[in-house]
């Protein structure tokens, strides 16, 4: 298989800003769980890009588990997205949802987000596969590791080899964090495959108490960079808010995590 380490032995690596994913780099992007309004999103880029974020996040099309949540704020996010890119020169990371959306936000993003249901939509996987954006390919809940690189797979094999590969909890008897994060992914996927491996403790954890720890044990593990939500108003927030940092606690594990992206 093209993801496998038998097919090719060297590391994948994904050149993202000023980070190349993948070598010795270590790639975090922070952001809000969704784009709420431009100066929202504009208040919490201006914080994270200075305290040294290499990519921002954001979701404009929302996948909620109740239809009657905040679904983002579609082609509007998107363009607010690309106007904090302009003014920090940062890299982008979004959700795509559905096939006939992927040329809309391709036009965008700079990097297209699988998210974990959709992490067996083989005809999004496909469509994703045919551009030339690198791809954020989250682990399904209740997902295994051979079954998230297939799905990498059919990326891989319409021609788009730029496949980060996110492991963000699964579901499991424990009720304590809202995902369990399975740190064991790290290792298991560096074993496989070539492909950089991103770790989401946000949506693992589920409390942004829990989120510092999660992350700093990833990078220790030896991911390629973590994926955080980082709301200025997080209890407020229209998604996420419990388990998204506030921007003293994203400084604070900025810092933390310096010493340990040296140790490994
Ligand atoms: C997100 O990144 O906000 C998200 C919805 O993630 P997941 O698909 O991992 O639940
Ligand atoms: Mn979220």
């Amino acid at each position: 298989k093209l993801v496998s380490r038998e097919f090719k032995n060297e590391p994948t690596t994904i050149p993202l800003g000023r980070v190349e994913v993948g070598s010795r780099d270590i790639l975090v992007t922070a952001g809000p769980c969704a784009v709420e309004s431009e100066r929202g999103f504009m208040d919490i880029a201006d914080k994270v890009a200075s305290l040294g974020a290499g990519a921002l996040r954001g979701g404009a099309f929302k996948p909620r588990t109740s239809p009657y949540s905040f679904r983002g704020l579609g082609e509007d996010g998107l363009a607010i997205m690309a106007r904090a890119r302009e003014k920090h020169g940062l890299p982008i990371i979004t959700e795509v949802l559905e096939p006939e959306e992927v040329d809309l936000v391709a036009a965008y993003a700079d990097v297209l987000q699988i998210g974990a249901r959709n992490m067996q939509n083989f005809a999004l996987l496909e469509k994703v596969g045919d551009t030339n954006r690198p791809v954020l390919l989250k682990r399904g809940l209740m997902s295994s590791l051979k079954e998230l690189l297939l799905s990498a797979e059919y990326i891989l094999a319409r021609g788009n080899w730029q496949v980060m590969l996110c492991e963000r909890g699964i579901r499991t008897f424990e009720t304590e964090t809202r995902n369990t994060l399975d740190l064991s992914a790290v290792p298991i996927l560096k074993q496989y495959t070539h492909l950089p491996v991103v770790v989401d403790p946000s949506h693992a954890a589920g409390k942004r108490e829990l989120v510092p720890s999660l992350a700093k044990a990833a990078v220790a593990a030896g991911a390629d960079g973590i994926l955080v939500e980082v709301h200025t108003s997080p209890d407020s927030a229209l998604s996420d808010g419990r388990q998204s940092l506030t921007i003293d606690g994203f400084k604070s594990l900025m810092l933390d995590l310096k010493p340990v992206a040296r140790a490994v």
